[in-house]
């Protein structure tokens, strides 16, 4: 017994230095990629349900040169504080990107980022927004701050100022991933979000048969709280009948798109998905 614990003892540390060597591996990607131009964005449209046309994007963080997913190098980027660096490329990319389809006359309404809670603490994150904002030329309803309840139930640096910050300058707040945690439905009362974006687990799990009441149910409650409701991860045409049944606004999903490059984004624009 004594013997197995100790090999349980070294294999665990196999295990931890293979993680911690990843880790490090996955850091040195994201250097380089900042470096030498190694991100790109991928537009994941937001279909509204009522007219069928493409309203809106989130885009989605890539990088070039490495099959790796965001799930993993986004994490990596929050512990090294490289996500500061990361995200201000992100949100340049999104509004410059934003801003030329306007300039060529594509009417896309609005375009979703991410920004994870240490970019949103940041002392200067509202300045940086405006500046970029002001350079590229947006103005600021186009652009939609995705934020997680992981920022909202944190209230040590005063995230709900930051928050109305960003309402004053004029940005959309979406709050994501809606139905992950629990204690969700409170604090709509009090964050100052325009949109809530039903989280995939969530429509897997309740838009099945007998349980689409509870979705139903969220999206009326958003909407008397002035709310507009993007359902995620919708892959087949029974959830999209339910939620459209239910008055949801848009839907996201590979059911209509996956995210797509700039080119690709341009060739939908005058797709209808509902026909
Ligand atoms: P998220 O914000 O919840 O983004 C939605 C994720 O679901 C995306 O994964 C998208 O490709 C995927 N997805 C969309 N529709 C479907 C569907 O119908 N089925 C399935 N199975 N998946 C679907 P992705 O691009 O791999 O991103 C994963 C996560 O990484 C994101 O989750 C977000 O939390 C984070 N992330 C991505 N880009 C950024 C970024 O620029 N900044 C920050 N801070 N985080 C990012
Ligand atoms: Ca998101
Ligand atoms: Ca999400
Ligand atoms: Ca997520």
């Amino acid at each position: 017994a004594k013997d197995a614990g100790k090999n349980k003892y070294v294999f665990f540390n196999h295990e931890m230095a293979a993680q911690l060597k990843n880790k490090i591996d996955v850091e040195n990607i994201l250097r380089e990629a900042l470096r030498e131009d190694g991100f790109t964005l991928m537009y994941q449209p937001q279909v509204n349900i009522k007219t069928g046309y493409v309203d809106g994007f989130e885009a989605l963080l890539r990088l070039k040169n490495y099959n790796v997913s965001p799930a993993v190098f986004i994490p990596v980027a929050e512990e090294t504080g490289l996500i500061k660096e990361i995200g201000k490329w992100v949100i340049r990319e999104a509004v410059s990107q934003m801003a030329r389809w306007k300039a060529q006359g594509f009417d896309f309404k609005r375009i979703g980022i991410n920004v994870s809670p240490k970019q949103l603490k940041e002392e200067n994150f509202t300045a940086i927004l405006q500046e970029i904002l002001l350079e590229e030329n947006l103005p600021p309803e186009y652009l939609e701050i995705e934020i997680t309840e992981s920022v909202v139930l944190d209230k040590t640096n005063d995230t709900i100022a930051i928050i109305e910050n960003l309402k004053r300058l004029g940005v959309q707040i979406a709050l994501d991933d809606f139905g992950t945690g629990y204690s969700s439905l409170s604090y709509l009362t009090f964050i100052p979000v325009d949109k809530i974006k039903l989280d995939k687990s969530l429509n897997d799990k309740f838009l099945g048969d007998g349980k689409v009441k509870v979705i139903d149910s969220l999206i009326a409650l958003a909407h008397s709280l002035n709310l507009k409701v993007t359902a995620e991860g919708i892959e087949g045409m029974e959830q999209y009948k339910k939620l459209q049944k239910g008055g949801c606004d848009f839907i996201q999903g590979y059911f209509f798109s996956r995210p797509l490059t700039v080119q690709e984004t341009e060739n939908i624009y005058n797709k209808n998905f509902l026909q």
